[in-house]
């Protein structure tokens, strides 16, 4: 089932989420819950969804990147239920991601982010993971990562004048923005 997405001003967006109990993950109704993620983000082309983007204040988030006409410069990135997760950064070095928002409508803007990161999280079927993610990648699941704890991605914006529409993107950054992806693609992989 899509589900409605939350816009910036719902207080949802805004709440530290709580981590998902073991024994409620294996529940018939949060399995489902899982699939209409999965289907929300599909539907809306997103890079990555998380919980509270749909209204639950839960740690949890999806990251899956395939052919994507939002972010057509994207490399792919495999589908990844990231549940209860944890990020450490591996790297002090910083690399420019020109992100935009399902839950923002209209607004691309610069964020600062980690390009080597390691993730621990819970799978969907409770089963512990660890994964180093690399690049452009790791600047989504960053972004996915600050929605559960009511982050979003103006609040890291540090070069205000990078704030811009999408048809203003598409029109003056965006083969810039593919040439510098192509770099971070380059040096980091992913
Ligand atoms: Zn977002």
């Amino acid at each position: 089932m899509v589900l409605e997405i939350t816009q910036i001003g719902n207080p949802v967006l805004r709440d530290i989420c709580v981590e998902v109990p073991k024994d409620r993950l294996l529940d018939e109704d949060f399995q489902a819950f899982v699939d209409d993620l999965i289907e929300t983000k599909r539907h809306a082309n997103g890079a990555g969804i998380a919980a509270p983007q749909v209204g639950e204040p839960w740690r949890i988030f999806v990251v899956e990147v395939k052919d994507n006409p939002r972010y057509p410069y994207k490399p792919e990135a495999v589908l990844t239920v990231c549940i209860n997760p944890k990020i450490t950064f591996l790297t002090k070095e910083r690399y420019d991601n020109y992100e935009g928002c399902l839950s923002i409508p209209d607004l691309r803007g610069k964020v600062p982010r980690c390009p080597l990161i390691r993730v621990e999280a819970l799978d969907r079927n409770g089963k512990k993971f660890t994964r180093e993610v690399k690049g452009i990648t790791a600047g989504t699941f960053q972004h996915e990562n600050d929605h559960l704890d009511g982050i979003l991605f103006p609040d890291r914006v540090t070069d205000y004048h990078s704030l811009s529409t999408w048809a203003e993107f598409k029109l003056r950054q965006e083969d810039g923005v593919r040439t510098s992806v192509e770099a971070i693609v380059a040096k980091w992989g992913e």
